[in-house]
């Protein structure tokens, strides 16, 4: 379905991202890369829609080299979700989700049955919900119109760029779930990225653990578990307890709110980041603002990870 034959890419700084990529997705897998930040992965993932060209070797999708389909035709037909909620915030909900479909000269009666059997499919009524902009859904309820919005127009391949790292821990154990049961329903092929591996473990029928541009290990979540081929794989699955371990910044991350923390834009951490970078950065400040990017998607402050590591600290005494 999607094969990388020898896949590198270099970026104009001769960083070199992806190293030589071999890899076959199948169809209807649901596919999780996994490392740590800056290893490649949304290089890889981009890569397969074009968004970054890649610098040497060869991308398939159903045998035919990417490079050989139109370009329009290629992104119509591979969904695209990103991490942080990317809705267009002055279209109603309907219009969001019908953007393709609309691309793609749907007809208006053909788009609304759409529209409504996406919305019902995860829960949300479409009688209340059609008419409503992005900023009056929760944000969990927005990313969850971010995912139906990728599969509008019933492409076969849907690129999954951590989009729930920057949801509370109950949103983003729900449509966790509801990812898995809609997949389960619709059979596509999904690659997700992720730098959670109770995320991976949970969703991934495979799991490809990256590090600085290459693939580690690949193999089924038991795989995985069962038998990690090094010391690296090891520790990314992670000791239960240890706060270095099981830290996902989900824990600790409230939502930022523009007038109270202003004061704390100038100091921030990525949404990856370690938990002894985050660590240091708040023995110096009262807090710190998460970024993707250059996008805030949070806050965390000294006090929510003291919280965070006593509570770890309990679970080991029990
Ligand atoms: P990940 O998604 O795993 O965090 P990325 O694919 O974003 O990793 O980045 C892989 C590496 O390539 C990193 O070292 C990053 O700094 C570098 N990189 C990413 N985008 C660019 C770019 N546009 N120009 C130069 N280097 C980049
Ligand atoms: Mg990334």
């Amino acid at each position: 379905m999607i094969a990388f034959e020898n896949v590198t890419k270099t970026y104009e700084n001769n960083q070199v991202a992806v190293n030589s990529i071999n890899l076959e997705i199948q169809k209807g897998e649901f596919f999780v890369i996994i490392g740590p930040s800056g290893c490649g992965k949304t290089t890889l993932l981009k890569m397969i829609n074009r968004l970054i060209h890649l610098t040497e070797g060869t991308i398939r999708i159903n045998g035919k080299r990417i490079s050989d389909y139109n370009i329009h035709e290629l992104r119509w037909n591979i969904g695209y979700v990103l991490q942080q909620i990317a809705l267009f915030p002055h279209m109603t909900i309907q219009e969001n989700i019908a953007v393709v479909p609309e691309m793609k000269k749907w007809s208006t009666t053909e788009i609304s049955q759409r529209v409504r059997e996406l919305l019902e499919m995860v829960g949300l009524e479409p009688d209340k919900y059609s008419e409503r902009k992005p900023k009056e859904l929760s944000g969990g309820e927005q990313q969850r119109v971010g995912v139906i919005r990728a599969l509008a127009a019933d492409p076969e391949i849907i690129l999954m760029d951590e989009p729930f790292s920057a949801l509370d821990p109950i949103s983003r154990t729900k449509l966790q779930d509801d990812l898995l049961e809609l997949q389960r329903a619709i059979q596509k092929t999904i690659v997700f990225v992720s730098h959670d591996m109770q995320e991976a473990l949970k969703l991934g029928d495979r799991i490809c653990v990256m590090k600085d541009g290459e693939i580690v290990q690949i193999g089924t979540p038991q795989d995985i578990i069962q038998n990690p081929v090094n010391d690296f794989v090891q520790k990314f699955i992670g000791i239960k307890d240890d706060p270095f371990s099981v830290f996902t910044i989900q824990q600790v991350m409230e939502p930022f709110a523009e007038k109270a923390h202003q004061n704390y834009v100038h100091s921030s951490v990525a949404v990856d980041d370690s938990l002894q970078h985050i660590l240091q950065q708040l023995a110096q400040q009262e807090c710190v603002v998460v970024k993707n990017d250059t996008e805030i998607i949070g806050i965390i402050t000294r006090q929510s990870m003291l919280h965070f590591l006593a509570s770890k600290r309990g679970d080991a005494n029990d």
